[in-house]
Formats: structure tokens, C-alpha cells, sequence
């Protein structure tokens, strides 16, 4: 592979690169500055004129199979219990082929929205569907997309006192069995990886003690990340205070997940004296604001969060809360919400690319990802100003987020193109979604 110079960009997120970057062997090898030319010999062009180039965006929240209950009847206009109550039912039907045409939508919607790498949190394993994981990592492959796969569980059931019904979890053995075979077979640890596993048990509200602290021990002997929805809302409070006297955190913490391993979902019910403890723990926080908006769970201070010195990413969250995979347009939403709440100086365009960006990138522990500069990987989204909402716009940066762009022109992972002209070649977007629609109907047929 020769080096290429993406060379003249509209405008770059990066600073000292007002000609381009070049990229080579995967990675960002050299910023050229304005004025100058890149010192690689031998390099090929690509002419980014028309383009903004951004740091590939990083989707650290995410539930890929809930593509298939978008808008769905049964749970439109319910908050987070009866809302999930009102969906398990349908979940527990997924089958191995619905959920490939759920995970390839979800993965090719965040892909053409300029994202780069994702995370999803696949939790729902009814009978059948043993190979969730497998198949997700497989889609990914096909698409050139990086990942961040959560191993989910649930094995509280409404047997137990908890709120999934008995067929969609399983028991912890098998899911502790489960996690460490999907580490050893999936689990690149090397800075690059494409693929990586973290372990994931949905909730306090659907795990049981000892399956929390089961899972943090096996991430501690295998190396890799925690995560899990916490202080998503007031009724997960009232749960966890009812069924352990305590707070989410404090349960959390007892559960011995209190540590940098670990990125929580949503984050949005913490006091004064949890954000500072987050914050000494370096446990990181996702920012969800479509789907918080949505459900109406309250809003993720993230200015008090940051300022306490935790890091803050964002996520687009299952696609039945949201209800859309587009990682850009999250980025406007955060930005639309953060500063309503907190005003114009305080939260800027820059700070929603951040978020989605750096923050996101340490949300899953990959310092490698989400900047552009020299040694990072080549994860790059690359927009154009041309269309009717863009016409007339002065500062290009700020233009994608306050006028809201949604669709990249190309995207690059590892310096490699997979998107190009809006589009990801050798997808069939018209008998995706054909097949994903028919899947979806199914599901909801039954
Ligand atoms: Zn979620």
C-alpha cells in the first residue's frame, strides 16, 4: 500500500494540517502544515478540496438488534420499565437471521454517518442465538467497520424479581463460559485491533450480585473493558435502593466495578460527591441524548462531569430508544442539549466533536483512535458542504454540526476506504432493507 496525502482539505480537525495528512500502513504518518508538502517520498493523492475531515466518530453505546423495534407500537410513548417490559416479549423471538439484517443496518447506518468504530451491547441471547456474538463479529468483517463487542447478560428474570421474562436469560455459568470463549477467540489487545470483546451485564435491574462480581474478576484476569447502563433512571434508583439499600453507584462499586476498566451508559442521575468519585476511579461515562430525550430519563450533566475530570463519550443507544444509528447527528443532538442547559461559552460545536471523538475513545480505552495526529490509527470521516443545508455556511467546522450534517462522503478505518461517494461498497442497501423490514414485521407478528 503507498502512502496517500489526503491533501487540501476544506477544513481539518486538527491543528498544523491545513494541507492534508498523509497516511500510511494504516496510520496517520505525517500533518502538512500550511504551506508546505509532505517530506513521505512517493506519495499518492486524494483531493479532499470538497471535503471536512474529522477524526473517524467512536460509538460507544449501542444495542444493534433493537433496529428491528423501531417505532414500534407497543412501546412508543413508555418510559425505561414499561417500556422494556412492553419489548422483552418481542425480543425474546430474534433469530440468528434477524439479527444479521439488524446488526449489518446498524453497523452501515453508523458507517455512513462518519463513524468509524463502534461498540454494541447484545444482551438478549434466547434460545438459538448462542452465536450473537460470532455473527455480529462476522458482519463487521464484511463491512471493514472496527468494534468494541460487548458480551451482554441477564440472569435476573421476573422468576427472580427482576424485569426480563424467563426466556430471554441464561444462567451464570454458561454466561461466564461464553464471555471467556468469545475473549480468547475475538479479543485483539494490540493498539490497531479491529476487534476487540468487553463483558457487559445489562443492569443491576437484570443481573444478580454475584454475576457482577463474577464479571469483574473475569475482566480483571483477561484484560478487558466493563460496561453497563447506570443512573439511566429515577426508577433504577428507587430499584436498587428497594433491593440493596443502595444507590446505583454504591451498589456498583460494591460490585468492585468501580475502576478505569469500566464505561457506564447514560450517567445522568449522579450527585456532587458520585461524579468526584467516578472521576478518582477514572471510570468514563456515555452520553446518550436521542435516546435520554426520547425516553424522557432526565439529562447527563456533562459539564459538571468533565469538569470533575471524568471523560465523557457519546452513543447512539439501541435503536428502539433512539431509534436511528446516525452518530452525527447525535453529535447536534448533544450539542443542542448540553447547551441549552448550559449555555453558549460553555458548550461550543468543538466540545460535541470531542465528545465523540477523544471522549469516546476513552470511553472504550483506546488512546490510538478519535484525533487526528501523527501515529493515530487512519479512522477518518470526511464530509462535503454541498447541500441545500449547507449552502451559504462560513466556518466549515462548525457548519457539520450547527446545520447538521448526517451522511459522510467517505469514511477511512485503518486507511482503508469504506465508504466512498455515500456509499459502501458492495452493499445492497435496497435488499437490506428489504429483508431487514421483512424481519421486522416477523418479529412483531408472532
Ligand atoms: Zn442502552
Amino acid at each position: 500500500m503507498t502512502a496517500l496525502w489526503l491533501r487540501d482539505p476544506l477544513a481539518i480537525l486538527a491543528d498544523g494540517a491545513a494541507r492534508g495528512i498523509v497516511v500510511d500502513g494504516g496510520r496517520i504518518v505525517e500533518l502538512v502544515p500550511d504551506g508546505g508538502q509532505p517530506s513521505t517520498p512517493n506519495v499518492a493523492v486524494f483531493d479532499a478540496s470538497r471535503h471536512v475531515l474529522l477524526p473517524g466518530l467512536i460509538n460507544t453505546h449501542h444495542h444493534f438488534y433493537q433496529t428491528l423495534t423501531r417505532a414500534s407500537p407497543s412501546a412508543l410513548d413508555r418510559e425505561l420499565f414499561p417500556w422494556l417490559t412492553a419489548l422483552y416479549t418481542i425480543w425474546a423471538r430474534l433469530t440468528p437471521a434477524a439479527l444479521d439484517a439488524a446488526v449489518t443496518v446498524a453497523m452501515a447506518e453508523l458507517l455512513l454517518s462518519g463513524c468509524t468504530t463502534t461498540t454494541d451491547h447484545h444482551y438478549v441471547f434466547p434460545a438459538g442465538l448462542d452465536d450473537a456474538i460470532d455473527l455480529e463479529i462476522a458482519a463487521a468483517q464484511r463491512l471493514g467497520i472496527r468494534v468494541v463487542l460487548t458480551r451482554g447478560s441477564m440472569n435476573l428474570s421476573q422468576r427472580d424479581g427482576g424485569l426480563p421474562p424467563d426466556s430471554v436469560v441464561q444462567d451464570e455459568d454458561t454466561i461466564l463460559a461464553d464471555s471467556e470463549r468469545l475473549i480468547g477467540r475475538y479479543h485483539d489487545a494490540a493498539p490497531g485491533a479491529m476487534a476487540q470483546i468487553a463483558l457487559a451485564p445489562c443492569s443491576p435491574f437484570s443481573v444478580t450480585t454475584s454475576l457482577m462480581q463474577a464479571t469483574a474478576a473475569l475482566a480483571e484476569r483477561s484484560d478487558v473493558r466493563l460496561h453497563t447502563h447506570l443512573a439511566e433512571t429515577a426508577d433504577e434508583e428507587a430499584f436498587c435502593l428497594q433491593r440493596f439499600g443502595r444507590r446505583p453507584l454504591d451498589y456498583l462499586e460494591d460490585c468492585g466495578w468501580l475502576t478505569r476498566r469500566t464505561w457506564l451508559a447514560h450517567g445522568i442521575h449522579f450527585d456532587a460527591g458520585e461524579r468526584l468519585r467516578l472521576a478518582r476511579a477514572g471510570t468514563c461515562v456515555t452520553h446518550c441524548p436521542c435516546s435520554n430525550q426520547i425516553l424522557a430519563s432526565g439529562t447527563c450533566l456533562v459539564c459538571e462531569l468533565e469538569q470533575e475530570g471524568v471523560r465523557v463519550g457519546l452513543g447512539v443507544d439501541g435503536s428502539a430508544s433512539n431509534n436511528s444509528s446516525n452518530l452525527m447527528q447525535e453529535v447536534r443532538a448533544a450539542f443542542l442539549l448540553q447547551r441549552n442547559r448550559y449555555g453558549v461559552e460553555k458548550v461550543r460545536p468543538a466540545d460535541a466533536l470531542r465528545w465523540a471523538t477523544e471522549g469516546s475513545a476513552a470511553c472504550i480505552g483506546r488512546p490510538e483512535l478519535g484525533r487526528i495526529a501523527v501515529g493515530q490509527q487512519a479512522d477518518l470521516a470526511l464530509f462535503t458542504l454541498d447541500e441545500l443545508r449547507f449552502s451559504g455556511a462560513l466556518d466549515p467546522l462548525a457548519a457539520l454540526v450547527v446545520c447538521g450534517a448526517h451522511r459522510a462522503d467517505r469514511v477511512m478505518v485503518g486507511g482503508r476506504w469504506v465508504v466512498e461517494d455515500g456509499a459502501i461498497p458492495g452493499l445492497d442497501t435496497a435488499a437490506l432493507i428489504a429483508r431487514h423490514n421483512a424481519a421486522a414485521k416477523a418479529l412483531h407478528a408472532e
